[in-house]
């Protein structure tokens, strides 16, 4: 369990492709989401048990099979609202109360780091019980990826692993919007925590600043991205 500035995170390896999935709290309400329930409902509704949490949304960091395969069993548990992208291709069941993340109207949050502030990017925010998580999108990987930032905590999905990337295999994919999200995260805080989609690295996190050394796609050179990535 790691615990940041309030927000409560625990990261579990869970199915037979590694998949990282992570259930958020906000430690004062004690209001929790799962974000990309795969593989293991039973396992997260336990452990939110266990924690005395109360269920409140799903989180999608994007639609794959992999990352999705548990949203109907934990929706028949508790119809909480999913929160996802309106680009992705992934649709939940017509029952489920879905909030698209580039619907929600725009606030005035920016993010913080100061290297960004030429850009004064800004972006939508989902609730947590009373925090705010950020949502960047992060198209690349597929259509509708997007990372959830909270302080110093980033669920980066399958946009960034540890000293990897998402693949550009399935529909939708796009090398360089997915080389252009890369460089995004590239400009957040270097102590910034990565939270991957999958354990294909060979720590479980790492942060920005040192993946910045030792994750062969924060390249800026595009085509050798590109070649990497196509390979
Ligand atoms: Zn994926």
């Amino acid at each position: 369990m790691i615990s940041d500035n309030g927000l409560y995170l625990h990261q579990a390896q869970i199915g037979p492709m590694d998949n990282f999935v992570y259930i958020l709290a906000d430690l004062k309400t004690r209001k929790c989401a799962v974000v990309d329930p795969a593989w293991d409902v039973d396992y997260f509704l336990t452990h939110i048990k266990a924690q005395n949490f109360e269920l409140e949304a799903i989180f999608l960091t994007h639609g794959h099979g992999d990352h999705i395969n548990g949203v109907e069993d934990i929706l028949k548990f508790k119809n909480v609202p999913v929160y996802l992208s309106s680009k992705c291709l992934y649709h939940p069941p017509s029952y489920a109360k879905v909030h698209y993340t580039d619907d929600i109207p725009e606030t005035d949050d920016t993010v913080e780091p100061s290297k960004t502030d030429n850009k004064k990017n800004t972006y939508n925010t989902v609730p947590l019980g009373n925090l705010e998580l950020t949502v960047i999108p992060t198209p690349g990987h597929s259509p509708g990826g997007q990372c959830f930032l909270y302080k110093k905590t980033l669920i980066s999905g399958d946009t960034v692993f540890v000293n990897g990337c998402g693949h550009c295999r399935l529909e939708g994919a796009s090398v360089s919007l997915l080389y252009d999200a890369i460089q995004l995260i590239k400009t957040l805080d270097d102590d910034i925590i990565i939270y991957p989609g999958h354990d294909y690295g060979p720590t479980g996190t790492d942060t920005i600043g040192k993946q910045k050394k030792t994750n062969p796609y924060f390249t800026n050179n595009f085509a050798k991205f590109t070649q990497m990535r196509k390979a």
